[in-house]
């Protein structure tokens, strides 16, 4: 098979192969990796609609990884999406209300990110392996709640690989810190932060570009490596669960092989709905991809108007993964429509470096067509939580519920009645008092784990058993420090000598 290659954005340092660009998670001239030409998914779709998802993903990811063999692909997948995910579909689509669900959430953490991060590990262990480095990868992850706790559970008991997590030791969710500190496994390093997720952010970034800390790392023989949402690793899985999704449709007979379809994704860094533009540019029948922000609306102004202006108010929402102001992931969505223009994607870069704002010039907002975009105010999420369990008995979680009102905002304006598919992209067990109290504000203050009871019975889903008794499991790690005394953990942990 023909080899796909992988450029930069930033348009610098050649073309590497998918081994190289999973490993390094960003080009060296801190642009983001993109496959040099999106292969075509040339089978038909009735043949696809046929297989398993663990088959499908062999499908797909061979397409994209051409430097592994189908039999290497094919174990990653199988390690990957097996009985840690609680249902076998892997990724259900339900229908509620005249939308169509694609539950992203069985796997060990609730949320959407075990989907990609289930397989990442497998695949940084073949790509170290094909470049012989014969290194233990170590992985370095700061973490605002829900990539830690994924990256936790895909990494645990990997051979070769060892995972260090910092999370700010005040700035994640009760059951998100429960979650992290009680992980088994003997890779596996979780350690609190006196501060911020920033601080945490900023401790690693530190290292990771610390030259002397890596030639001991190496000496040492260990290689850091990322699990981070720009990682091509992880955003090429998540393009097999859009085509699961459009053929669950067909196989359900909902649609008719090669009808259209429009996706809603509630976004933050932008990874998830770009992996369904990759799954339409591949030829699958998506008409419009919808992307659906919180009150921290910069994409909605973005696709509406051509200017991207991180210079706002932040909020902190009941959608805390989407709370973000730079969706990273765009980069690569500018990338194409530019016409993959690396020159023109720097200048933006720099000028939200420098400036915090960036224009598009019309002609490449034009060839964002594809896109609407949509946002829910903090009311807005709470009042569609409920109006959609009062007509249907479904319960969904903030970041759903997000997709769900721009949903219905956009089919009211547009009068676009396609079938529509709202990405699901956490339980709502993951968010027990935000859900609960969006239906009852009597349920507002209240413990979390003391409203898992009260979940089941609104849901009629017993608790998952990733959170069944989760505030009873053992404490295993307890270190916390400070910014200033992350390296020297980390140094700890690893057995560098010579401080
Ligand atoms: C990470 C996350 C998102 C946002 O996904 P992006 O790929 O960053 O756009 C949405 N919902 C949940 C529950 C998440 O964990």
């Amino acid at each position: 098979m023909k080899q796909l290659l992988y450029k930069s954005t930033r348009g610098e340092g050649g073309v590497v192969d998918a081994a190289a660009a999973i490993l390094q998670g960003i080009a060296p001239d801190g642009g983001l990796y993109v496959p040099a030409a999106i292969p075509a998914a040339a089978w038909p779709l009735e043949e696809l609609a046929q297989l398993t998802y663990q088959e499908l993903a062999c499908r797909i990811l061979s397409l994209y990884f051409t430097c592994f063999s189908r039999e290497e692909i094919k174990e990653a997948v199988n390690k990957a999406y097996d009985a840690k995910f609680a249902v076998p579909e892997i990724a259900p689509l339900v229908t509620h209300n005249n939308i169509h669900f694609l539950e992203l959430f069985h796997g060990p953490t609730l949320a959407f990110k075990d989907m990609a991060l289930s397989i990442l590990p497998h695949l940084l262990k073949l790509a170290a392996e094909k470049l012989g480095t014969g290194k233990e990868i170590v992985i370095l992850t700061a973490t605002s709640g829900d990539t830690g706790k994924a990256a936790l559970e895909g990494f645990a008991g990997v051979a070769g690989t060892r995972i260090i997590v910092f999370f700010p030791q005040h700035g994640v969710s009760e059951v998100q810190k429960r979650q992290m500190i009680t992980q088994t496994g003997d890779n596996t390093h979780v350690i609190g932060i006196e501060g911020n997720f920033d601080d945490a952010q900023s401790g690693v970034k530190a290292m990771f570009t610390d030259e002397s800390l890596r030639r001991r790392l190496d000496s040492h023989g260990y290689l850091f490596s990322s699990a981070n949402s720009i990682n091509i690793g992880r955003l090429v899985p998540q393009i097999v669960y859009y085509y699961w999704a459009y053929l669950q449709l067909v196989r359900k007979g909902a649609i008719a092989a090669g009808e259209a379809v429009n996706m809603v994704v509630p976004t933050g860094n932008f990874g998830n709905i770009l992996a369904a533009w990759y799954a339409r540019s591949m030829g699958l029948p998506l008409a419009r991809l919808i992307c659906a922000s919180n009150s921290n609306n910069v994409l909605f102004d973005f696709f509406t108007t051509g200017v991207y202006n991180r210079r706002r108010p932040f909020y902190v929402t009941i959608s805390p993964s989407m709370d973000i102001l730079v969706s990273s992931n765009l980069e690569r969505l500018l990338y194409h429509a530019a016409g993959e223009n690396s020159q023109l994607v720097r200048s933006w870069m720099e000028d939200l470096a420098q400036k915090g704002v960036y224009t598009l010039p019309p002609e490449v907002q034009n060839r964002l067509n594809a896109f609407a975009a949509g946002y829910a105010s903090e009311e807005e999420t709470k009042e569609a939580i409920r109006s959609l369990y009062a007509a249907s008995g479904y319960l969904v979680d903030p970041h759903t519920a997000v997709g769900v009102f721009v949903l219905e905002k956009y089919r009211q304006e547009s009068g676009d009645s396609l079938p529509a598919v709202v990405a699901a992209t956490a339980s709502p067990y993951k968010f027990p008092g935000a859900v609960l109290s969006a239906l009852d504000p009597q349920f507002a203050g209240q413990d979390d784990f003391a409203l898992f009871g009260e979940l089941a019975k609104v849901t009629g889903i017993p608790v998952p058993p990733a959170a069944a008794g989760l505030e009873k499991r053992p404490v295993v790690h307890t270190t916390v420090c400070r910014r200033e005394e992350m390296q020297q953990v980390v140094e700890d942990i690893l057995g560098l000598a010579g401080r």
